[in-house]
């Protein structure tokens, strides 16, 4: 499970993120729903460990990785957390086997286990005739999918997306919401997914957080949101007047 405990953040006297608490299961498709400026990013880069909270409790799994009051802080790499950002930040001169296989060398891997876990990563994104290109000849639902592969070869047990969808074209974005979810669920990982887009939201999440201004505005599983909009501002971001 992931579990927020009065988690928030400001910089300098500006609140970023208030006092949100929340938990979801093992398996959890979350989503971070809520407009620009609301706290999205921030909640997510303090799950992967690059901001610091000053208040509040993160656990994952059976671990509190950080906790604001006693200012305890567990760095990204020992949190077993990956990260899809917006840009891809491949490298450019290394082939999609030798992106994918990147994370594996950092961690040590065998030669025997890195071929092994780099060839099923690349059946599951459905890369497998690709893998000898370089990025520059991969289309941008190719490259975010490399992308996706590297951060899911040594399936972290946390994956944490950040409108990883927002710089593709409207059909593919529809179509890779789809594949994201599979990877999501073949990996076995637990996920929290930020995006602006509502439709996104609704067609991925196992629960939505909506977020304003900071705080979490309701929990819910999609058809709870639409159903039982607990205040005016959901209902209106979902566009399902109340
Ligand atoms: P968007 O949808 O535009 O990406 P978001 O919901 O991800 O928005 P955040 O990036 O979390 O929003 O920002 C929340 C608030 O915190 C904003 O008011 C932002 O200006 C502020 N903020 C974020 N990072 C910093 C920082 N490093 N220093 C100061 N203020 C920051
Ligand atoms: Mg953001």
């Amino acid at each position: 499970p992931i579990a927020l405990r009065g988690l928030g953040k400001r910089f300098g006297d500006a609140s970023a993120v208030a006092d949100v608490t929340l938990e979801v299961p093992a398996g959890a498709f979350l989503v971070l729903l809520g407009p620009s400026g609301c706290g999205k990013s921030t909640t997510l880069r303090m799950l992967a460990g690059l901001e610091e909270p000053t208040s509040g409790t993160i656990a994952l799994g059976d671990r509190v990785v950080a906790d604001g009051d006693a200012g305890m802080h567990l760095s990204p790499g020992r949190r077993g957390v990956g990260m899809v950002f917006q840009g891809y930040a491949l490298w450019p001169h290394m082939t999609v086997r030798q992106n994918i296989e990147w994370p594996l060398r950092v961690a040590r891997w065998s030669a025997a286990d890195r071929r092994a876990r780099v060839a099923e990563t690349l059946r599951l994104v459905e890369l497998e005739g690709l893998a000898e290109r370089h990025p520059a000849q991969l289309s941008g639902g190719q490259q975010q999918r490399v992308a996706i592969a590297r951060t899911i070869a040594p399936r972290p047990g946390v994956l944490l997306f950040d409108e990883p969808l927002s710089n593709l074209d409207a059909r593919l974005r529809v179509d890779m919401r789809g594949e994201l979810v599979r990877v999501h669920r073949e990996s076995g990982a637990t996920s929290v997914y930020v995006t602006h887009d509502q439709s996104e939201a609704l067609a991925m999440a196992t629960h939505v957080a909506v977020m304003r201004a900071g705080r979490l505005e309701q929990l819910g599983t999609p058809d709870e949101l639409l159903r039982a909009p607990a205040t005016a501002f959901v209902a209106e971001f979902l566009g399902t007047p109340a």
